[in-house]
């Protein structure tokens, strides 16, 4: 297993087009106000795409960008908790998508650790 040293958002906007956007039940109701941007699986909801890009996704930017969901806001990291699903340890846990291209692996700086601290108070 890899691990990442360092983290800087290059605003490439893979993200965006990459990622299935869960959205919690709290931020489904923040954003019904935008209308059918929803998609909804079995369990989970997440926001709907348009020609394989997220449908707040306009000229590169977020259009939403102050109220995105806190899955776009942690990404390219995530947090598991013992319980959550596919959890396999004790405590928490943050893994990372390497495909992120602003995710450099190795040996981890000061800077990820704040990162990662002040995402985690949104836990
Ligand atoms: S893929 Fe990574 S670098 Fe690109 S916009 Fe998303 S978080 Fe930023
Ligand atoms: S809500 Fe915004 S940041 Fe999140 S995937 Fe859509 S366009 Fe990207």
């Amino acid at each position: 297993m890899e691990k990442a040293g360092a983290w800087k958002c290059l605003r490439c906007g893979i993200c965006c087009t990459k990622l299935d956007v869960m959205v919690t039940p709290d931020e489904e109701r923040r954003l019904e106000k935008y209308g059918d941007v929803f998609e909804r699986g079995r369990v989970l909801v997440y926001l709907r795409k348009v020609k394989g890009r997220c449908i707040f996704l306009e000229n590169g930017n977020c259009a939403i960008y102050p109220e995105r969901p806190m899955a776009c806001v942690k990404y390219p990291f995530y947090f598991k908790s013992k319980g959550d699903a596919e959890s396999r340890f004790d405590g928490i846990h943050v893994y990372v998508d390497s495909s992120c291209p602003g995710v450099v692996l190795g040996n981890h700086s000061e800077a990820i650790v704040n990162i990662l601290e002040d995402l985690m108070k949104n836990l």
